[in-house]
């Protein structure tokens, strides 16, 4: 998808809604990946177009299933399935606002949305929340075309909260506005985890707004965690070869944080992954035991790495 792009310069989400309709080969888009979000902090995803952030994120919102095994998303307070039933417990904000907002719902409706959807009282629930993400009641009345992209994000992170979720599932939310507006609704966001005690499953290709959000990060490479530590211990002292590699990398993206070209050597094809690390290919320290053997997480440090030399 991310080369496609270059080539013909149209919008991802554009290009995803014509290769969902594509037949395609059977990949493996994330396997074995296990991981705890702590209560009100956020948790970020990152990794290369491709490594399976998007995927996680459906997962546990429950827009995906699990092609084989399971997908199980536990509550803190030990509850099984933190989704319950209809999986209310969890809200996502997508990457493109102007997708996922109905164009011919009023905004009152589309962010009462997740408490009519449960048999709730929608009364005030939109005029209430419109205040919170700095739109006005009058606005409650309106369509999502009177609005900004910037805006309808807003709009998007009100119908998030309507519902009172325990995790908001945040995929790329601000990539596709313009970078004076990223800020805004970025910071939006926080001040509203604060108020609320949110809790956030961050996901994004972009190191500056992860740096600037996050209190965890999971570096994801092809569908694999290969390394996850507190937000300030992995910017200091990146353990995994793969993540080094993404901070070299990080002044090469353009002003609108999009990755410019992916750092040294493309991803390989996920439908014949590498054997052993699948990063050996591409690893400026590999030895002959990577292609041979897989590296599972553990523990280094504070950090969680997979790579055979992490120590
Ligand atoms: Fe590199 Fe080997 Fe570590 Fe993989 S296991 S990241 S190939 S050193
Ligand atoms: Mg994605």
């Amino acid at each position: 998808v991310s080369n496609l792009t270059r080539i013909f310069d149209v919008s991802k989400p554009w290009l995803n809604r014509v290769i969902e309709r594509l037949p395609r080969a059977r990949l493996t888009a994330v396997s074995n990946v296990s991981f705890d979000i702590p209560d009100r902090s956020v948790y970020a995803l990152v990794g290369e177009s491709g490594s399976g952030k998007s995927t996680i994120g459906k997962m546990v919102v429950g827009l995906l299933d699990a092609s084989e095994g399971e997908v199980e998303v536990r509550a803190p307070d030990g509850q099984d399935d933190a989704r319950g039933a209809g999986r209310t417990g969890v809200q996502m904000i997508f990457q493109d606002p102007y997708a996922s907002l109905n164009p011919r719902w009023r905004v009152r409706d589309i962010i009462a949305e997740p408490v009519a959807a449960r048999g709730g009282d929608t009364k005030g629930v939109a005029e209430a929340l419109l205040e919170q993400v700095g739109l006005s009641v009058e606005d409650a009345g309106k369509f999502p075309h009177e609005f900004s992209g910037g805006q309808r994000q807003r709009i998007c992170i009100a119908r998030a909260l309507a519902d009172n979720p325990r995790l908001i599932v945040c995929d790329e939310p601000t990539s596709a506005l313009d970078v004076s507006v990223q800020a805004q609704v970025l910071n939006l966001m926080s001040d509203l985890r604060e108020e609320f005690g949110l809790t956030y499953l961050f996901i994004s290709h972009d190191l500056t707004v992860v740096q600037h959000m996050a209190d965890t990060i999971g570096v994801l490479y092809l569908g694999r965690l290969v390394e996850e530590a507190g937000a300030d211990d992995l910017f200091e002292t990146p353990r995994h070869p793969y993540t080094q590699m993404l901070f070299e990398a990080a002044p090469r993206m353009d002003a609108y944080g999009r990755d410019v070209e992916p750092p040294q050597g493309e991803i390989p094809d996920p439908i014949n992954p590498p054997t052993g690390c699948a990063f050996h290919p591409r690893c400026p320290r590999a030895v002959d035991r990577c292609a041979a053997e897989r590296p599972e997480m553990r523990r280094v440090g504070t950090s969680r790495v997979a790579c055979h030399l992490a120590e």
